[in-house]
């Protein structure tokens, strides 16, 4: 029995499915929304109008589910867990009917929740978040392109620059606020105001050190400001990007271990801890942190399908487990590219860790090819040993997905020496003779060097 119907839980009753036939195995998947297996992550660009085709976000349908033997049950949703027993409590949205359903197995791929501060106003029509695909389309529905229209948006984390752009594509004037000084608060702020000083020269409005406190409406009831920090900002629409948290309600009322961030504890089977018949990915789940030795909340949706995968197998009698992550992202804002891997300075701190940290300037393409653009790396090495602890990258096309250069060094533990001498591609027009990664280990060899 799967509870929650997207890229974690689908992947796991896909990869089951593969693995043992219905005759040998029965799958129920509940979900309490309308749609299976959507990217959510598509969101921004189906709104900002670069995809035009919704159900192009649908990998596959509740039907296509359904042809392989998956009992999808939509718009159920399981509202108790009775672990005792081995069943959950499910509502169907539609009659209201209540009842029980028994499983041997349990695949818990609730997801997270967006956050949403109990402030005045924030539920007045207008204001909406961007988490499924249905507040996509009552976002659309909102937006009538009108000359002169502003929009808001609330936080610049990933969530935020992206839909930034997506209002700009569709001739809103936005503004962008964000309670830390610069955005993207998974950067480091050194980086963070390189990605500022970008999205001002796009024409996006952001304003650091804005904690807001109110959304005004107007007669109608409808937003017309947001108030931060005691200014006022004129929005036809808001969309709050706040980042999220698990959701683990019904794991947590069926005292399931959770950590630090509220997430649900497994093991590197996925397999929830202490308990033989229940599993749990995706956004709902903490993970290992590889570089760190922690546990974080990594909600994104490359950690899910994989979860899936190995939920998937275990739950069918075979075996997979989820080694952690290193904590690769990218994202990006108009032309402007954003990468991340590893730790920030913070986190190296905070774990104890001593470190340099380099930056280098370098091109997308040989400086004399056609297109060469620039771009900023950052990393950081610990002192000493030379270990690679982080990369940071922001630059213009070619630059973010350098980052998984980064990835695979940080997940072998590879010294910045070592990836200096990496055996990558080269030709002018795919990098300069040196790739812009090894440029800022090269320097970081040196300052590990140097610093003793
Ligand atoms: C706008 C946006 C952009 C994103 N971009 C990226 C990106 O570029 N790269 C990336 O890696 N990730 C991205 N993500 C994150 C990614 O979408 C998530 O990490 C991923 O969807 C998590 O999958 P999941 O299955 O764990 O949870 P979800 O996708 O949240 O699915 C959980 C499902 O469970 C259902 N559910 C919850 N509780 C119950 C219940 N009690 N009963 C029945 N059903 C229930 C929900 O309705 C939901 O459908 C983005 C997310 C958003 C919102």
């Amino acid at each position: 029995m799967v509870v929650g119907g997207d890229a974690a839980g689908m992947s796991a009753a896909s990869q089951a499915r593969r693995l043992k036939g219905p005759d040998e195995l029965e799958i129920v998947a509940f979900e309490r929304g309308r749609f299976t297996s959507y990217s959510a992550c598509g969101i921004p660009y189906w709104v900002g109008g670069e995809v035009t085709d919704r159900d192009r976000l649908v990998a596959r349908t509740p039907e296509q589910h359904r042809a392989r033997d998956i009992d999808v049950r939509l718009r159920t949703e399981v509202t108790e867990l009775d672990l005792d027993r081995g069943r959950v409590r499910t509502r169907d949205a539609e009659s209201g009917t209540e009842s029980w359903t028994g499983y041997d197995r349990l695949v818990l791929a609730t997801g997270a929740r967006p956050v949403r501060p109990p402030l005045p106003g924030i539920d007045a029509p207008g204001v909406h978040g961007v988490q499924t695909l249905d507040d996509g389309q009552a976002l659309l529905d909102r937006l009538d392109g009108a000359p002169g229209r502003r929009a808001v948006v609330v936080g610049a984390g990933y969530i935020g620059v992206e839909m930034a752009e997506a209002l700009l594509r569709r001739g809103y004037e936005v503004t962008v606020l964000n309670r830390g000084e610069q955005p993207m608060a998974t950067l480091d702020p050194d980086m963070g105001r390189l990605v500022r000083a970008a999205m001002d020269g796009m024409g996006i409005t952001t304003v650091g050190g804005a904690e807001v406190t109110e959304v005004l409406t107007g007669p109608g009831g409808d937003v017309r400001a947001v108030v931060a920090g005691g200014t006022e900002y004129p929005a036809d629409v808001v969309v709050l990007g706040l980042g999220v948290e698990p959701e683990t309600t019904l794991a947590r009322a069926a005292g399931l271990p959770l950590g630090t961030y509220g997430g649900l504890l497994t093991d590197l089977a996925m397999r929830v801890r202490g308990r033989e018949e229940v599993w749990a990915g995706g956004d709902c789940v903490e993970v290992l942190d590889l570089v760190s030795g922690r546990e974080r909340h990594v909600p994104l949706g490359t950690h899910a399908n994989k979860h899936g995968q190995v939920i998937g197998a275990n739950v069918a009698g075979g075996y997979g487990t989820f080694p952690g992550v290193v904590g690769t992202a990218v994202s990006k804002v108009c032309s402007l590219e954003i990468a991340r891997t590893g730790l920030r300075e913070r986190d190296a701190r905070a774990v104890g860790l001593r470190y340099v940290t380099v930056t280098a300037e370098s091109t997308s393409r040989a400086g004399y090819y056609p297109g060469a653009a620039p771009m900023t790396v950052k990393m950081i090495a610990e002192r000493r040993t030379g270990r690679l602890l982080g990369t940071q990258i922001v630059g213009r096309e070619g630059a973010g997905k350098r980052v998984d250069i980064a990835a695979v060094a940080l997940t072998a533990g590879m010294t910045v020496e070592q990836v200096a001498a990496l055996d990558l591609g080269y030709a002018p027009p795919f990098s300069p003779v040196w790739d812009p990664v090894q440029v800022a280990a090269r320097k970081a060899v040196a300052a590990v060097r140097e610093a003793g």
